[in-house]
């Protein structure tokens, strides 16, 4: 499942093949994917002009000349592939079809943008730019962690009287947007705060010291992403997964890479999810 620092890779692998060109011609291959397409898409994408490529949250955002915004969700299983040779970067030619092309746009530059999702949790939409973030998917979703209103003060008064778990508290979307569970794990690893804590009992201190942590492990990992993007030119043209070490994600059982500390990391369940944390150095 792509996580923010994925889909922030997947906008910065698509911004050079579309900001700025139109879309001569859109194909959409069936009504829907999680949800239904909104009504006359091809018509509302087909001489457009995508004048940037943004991104919010795990949504992708291309404003339009036409005045609308179109969103994209990867959902579970979604992925973008360019083809073509827009600007000499992308090697690979058109590939065939594929089963699971559910949106294909051709630019003007000669670089085709595929959404493949064979699992089809993915969406598309379009809404008026002008609306801003009342989109119903938008409306509800806390600040950017990379942006400037999630800071220290922010955060101590977002977590200060709630009794759920740390974990709990920032894999909610209101609190900080995009954080998925991967990331959320990694950063109270490096902050030492145990994910079973009930928010309100963690210390001012240590609550402002998980700003600089959740900014230092999405921007190590779109890092990463960012030297996915340089292979990716001369692989298969497919964006937006990458292989990432993590301290916990994915290692019960092995050991916890903290100077000196002789403990293995753990997995429990929280809210359905798998948690992974050292049980001597997290508190
Ligand atoms: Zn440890």
């Amino acid at each position: 499942m792509p996580e923010l620092p994925e889909v922030e890779t997947v906008r910065r692998g698509l911004a050079p093949a579309m900001e700025g060109f139109v879309i001569t011609r859109a194909e959409v291959n069936r009504p829907d994917l999680r949800w239904p397409f909104p009504e006359n898409m091809v018509e509302r994408l087909t001489g457009k002009r995508v004048l940037r490529l943004r991104r919010r949250s795990k949504y992708i955002l291309g404003d339009l000349d036409s005045g609308e915004t179109a969103l994209i969700h990867l959902g579970m299983s979604g992925r973008m592939l360019v083809s073509g040779d827009p600007l000499g970067q992308f090697v690979h030619n058109h590939p065939a079809p594929e089963k699971h092309d559910h949106v294909v746009l051709h630019m003007e530059n000669g670089a085709r943008i595929t959404f493949n999702d064979p699992r089809r949790f993915g969406a598309m939409d379009l809404f008026p730019t002008e609306a801003g973030e009342s989109h119903p998917l938008l409306a509800s979703i806390g600040p950017e962690p990379l942006g400037n209103s999630f800071d220290e003060t922010y955060l101590v008064g977002a977590l200060a009287h709630r009794n759920t778990p740390m974990k709990s508290a920032l894999l909610d979307q209101k609190t900080v947007a995009g954080l998925g569970n991967i990331y959320v794990c990694e950063a109270l690893f490096r902050s030492k705060i145990h994910p079973t804590r009930p928010a309100r009992k963690v210390s001012k201190a240590r609550i402002s010291g998980l700003v600089p942590v959740i900014r230092g492990v999405l921007s190590d990992a779109i890092e990463a992403g960012g030297s996915s993007l340089r292979d990716f030119r001369q692989a298969d043209g497919e964006l937006g997964y990458f292989q990432h070490s993590f301290d916990v994600y994915g290692r019960e059982g092995e050991p916890c890479r903290s100077e000196g500390c002789t403990s293995t990391i753990r997995r429990i369940v929280q809210s359905g999810r798998s948690t992974f944390y050292c049980p001597t150095c997290q508190r």
